[in-house]
């Protein structure tokens, strides 16, 4: 890794995405800062800059079709392919310890399909590094199939998701979508969905269940390929958690550029927190 090694950062202006491009960039690397706001993307990498970091900008709202493609577009043109991809971006409308589903749509749409289609449209522009090129999924343990004190409540429903051989994008699209019609409709219940962070936590679960099913790429490419893996930063004090968290944002980003420089190993479709492998 170098300075000819290009990273790019989704929601980078702040937080956790912000301290993973100033890591990414301390480490040497060129990392392009993407904001959906290009006048924050400028504030934030301003400092950056001064620090003699090469960090450049670019506007980057991932749920927007058309700023995915003219961003995609303009790295094709300017970098012909980039090594990393960070997908840090995401919302969340939870306050505190509320159960709200009131955004459920944006969250979803951000988190989720937002992820998916920043993937989707990187994937033919991840060059062949020497180690294969790295794609990074912020995601949270809130979304763990799982997890003792928060899942979904469906056991079939979750063994097929927790099965390889029963996943599918159209297993995921279809959960989400079932959560979103009976929000809609006004008669979800927790017990069935998980119940904490109802719409936040499927949003990741559907992130952390995409990553499994993404990780053939680095399989089925020829040379080291693609490796795809995502993480939990742990509770990390910005403004999404209305800086409450127990974790700086040190350490928050300290897997997410870990997993992304991981030396040699061909590590592909898992989860991680503090360094270590976690279970779905
Ligand atoms: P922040 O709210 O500080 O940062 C979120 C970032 O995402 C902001 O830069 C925000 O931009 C950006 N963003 C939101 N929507 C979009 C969009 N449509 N397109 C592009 N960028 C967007 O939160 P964190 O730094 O804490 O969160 C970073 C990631 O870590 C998220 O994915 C979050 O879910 C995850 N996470 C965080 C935890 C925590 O304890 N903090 C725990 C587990 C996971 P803008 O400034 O314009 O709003």
């Amino acid at each position: 890794w170098g300075s000819e090694t290009i990273a790019v950062v989704t929601g980078a202006n702040r937080g956790i995405g912000y301290e993973i491009t100033r890591q990414l960039a301390g480490h040497g690397l060129n990392v392009i800062l993407t904001s959906r706001n290009i006048n924050n993307c400028h504030e934030a990498s301003k400092a950056l800059q001064e620090e003699g970091l090469k960090v450049t900008v670019h506007q980057l709202d991932i749920s927007d079709p058309m700023s995915i493609e003219v961003f995609a577009e303009w790295i094709r043109q300017n970098y012909g392919g980039i090594d990393i991809l960070v997908n840090n971006a995401g919302v969340n409308f939870n306050i505190g310890s509320d159960n709200s589903v009131e955004f459920a749509e944006k969250v979803i749409e951000i988190n989720y399909f937002g992820t998916k289609r920043m993937i989707k449209t990187m994937i033919p522009l991840m060059r062949s590094s020497a180690f294969g090129s790295r794609i990074v999924n912020v995601s949270s343990r809130l979304g763990r199939l799982n997890g003792r004190r928060n899942r979904i409540g469906d056991v079939i429903l979750r063994d097929q998701l927790s099965d390889d051989n029963t996943l599918s994008e159209e297993l995921i699209d279809r959960t989400v979508t079932n959560f979103l019609e009976e929000v809609k409709l006004g008669n979800w219940t927790s017990g069935v969905w998980p119940q904490m962070f109802t719409d936040y936590s499927i949003s990741k679960l559907a992130v952390n269940c995409y990553t499994r099913l993404t990780k053939t790429l680095s399989e089925s490419q020829d040379g080291p390929g693609i490796c795809i893996n995502c993480y939990c930063p742990g509770w990390v004090k910005t403004a999404m958690t209305g800086w409450a968290g127990n974790s700086p944002v040190e350490e928050g980003a300290d897997t997410g550029v870990w997993l992304a420089l991981l030396p040699g190993q061909r590590v592909t479709g898992k989860f991680f927190a503090e360094r270590r492998e976690i279970t779905f």
